[in-house]
């Protein structure tokens, strides 16, 4: 198929990217750099740099089977404490895209949602039916999202798929994650194993939670980029399918703190902190729907294998991972 990706220099968009070239897709990138790398972009895929906004001219020139959009404003923090751009990139972005679509007539529609629109689950695992309260702007911006692409598979015919993502980490095809700022667990604790930092601060030790620290479902990034392409195909004109992508198994933040020790060798010292703004205690996934759906199950579920591939990542000599902040 003629895929356009947005957001495609991205961490999960560029290793779908990958996936979708490597599974013979053609394939145009669309990213504005705001966080993503030049380089992250497989050199067989087309690149524009533009905003998203901008995704009708792309559409216009030539014509597209699917789009898959990643383009977003991403962290639970910043989306507290400044959330106006949370509202007009991932809302307003995506209206935009949208009418993109349905004007120049792509069937095809998937979308990076996020576990966050559950917000603080009444039980756990979640299932895709489970009450969306989200804590966060960024978790509502996309759970808004979610409720607009509905409408418009529905009223326009769009096969569409939202895939709700729990916690994603690992390394795929020397693609890994690198944010100018990092403020996830598992890259961070990585940092500290490196020596770029002293310590990790542990957000909250009084959670509800057997040792006191959230809990997350950690899926390794190869399983959710998979994902991507069975639900390609497997949408169906006029519905909007939303599956959850998760291990359904979840592991403390001090668990993932012992097993990073564990796989780089490393004391990773950490202290207590206070909460983080917006942070849910437990976030678990009931993936049954993605296995029937779109028949995926997860091929790499072990805590200590996605870390490992992580750390391969952030230690090679000469990684990607060393961009310095703002560098492209
Ligand atoms: N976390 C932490 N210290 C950090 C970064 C994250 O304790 O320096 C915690 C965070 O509060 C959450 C979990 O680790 O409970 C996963 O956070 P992350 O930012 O990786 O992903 P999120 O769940 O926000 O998508």
């Amino acid at each position: 198929m003629r895929v356009l990706v947005t957001g495609g220099a991205g961490y999960i968009g560029s290793v779908t990217t990958a996936m979708l070239l490597g599974a013979g897709h053609d394939v145009t990138v669309l990213d504005d750099l705001s966080t993503g790398h030049r380089d992250a972009v497989p050199d067989r895929a087309r690149f524009v740099e533009a905003d998203v906004r901008a995704a009708g001219d792309v559409l216009a020139r030539e014509r597209f089977d699917a789009v898959m959009h990643f383009a977003a404003r991403s962290l639970v923090g910043d989306s507290v404490a400044d959330p106006a751009d949370y509202w007009h990139t991932n809302v307003g972005g995506t209206t935009a895209l949208l009418d993109a679509v349905r004007a120049h007539g792509v069937g095809r529609f998937v979308f990076s949602s996020t576990a966050a629109v559950y917000g603080d689950p009444a039980a756990i695992p979640i299932r895709e039916t489970s009450e969306t309260r989200p804590t966060n702007p960024y978790g509502a911006s996309k759970l808004a999202v979610d409720h607009m692409i509905g409408s418009y598979a529905t009223a326009y015919g769009l096969a569409a798929v939202s895939l709700r993502y729990f916690n994603v980490a690992g390394a795929h095809a020397g693609l890994g994650e690198r944010h100018a700022r990092e403020t996830h667990l598992i890259p961070l604790v990585l940092e500290v194993a490196r020596g770029l930092r002293e310590h990790i601060v542990i957000h909250g030790t009084d959670w509800d939670t057997p040792d006191g620290t959230c809990i997350r479902d950690y899926i390794h990034i190869a399983d959710l980029a998979r994902a991507h392409l069975l639900a390609l195909d497997a949408a169906v004109p006029g519905r909007h399918e939303v599956c959850n992508l998760g291990n359904g198994t979840g592991f403390s933040v001090r668990e993932v703190v012992d097993t990073a020790r564990q796989v780089t060798g490393h004391p990773i010292p950490s202290r207590e902190g206070p909460r983080r703004a917006g942070d849910p205690a437990v976030l678990v996934a009931a993936a049954e729907h993605a296995a029937e759906f779109l028949g995926w199950r997860p091929e790499l579920p072990d805590l200590a294998g996605i870390i490992a591939d992580a750390w391969a990542f952030h230690s090679a000599p000469g990684t990607p991972a060393d961009t310095a902040p703002g560098e492209r």
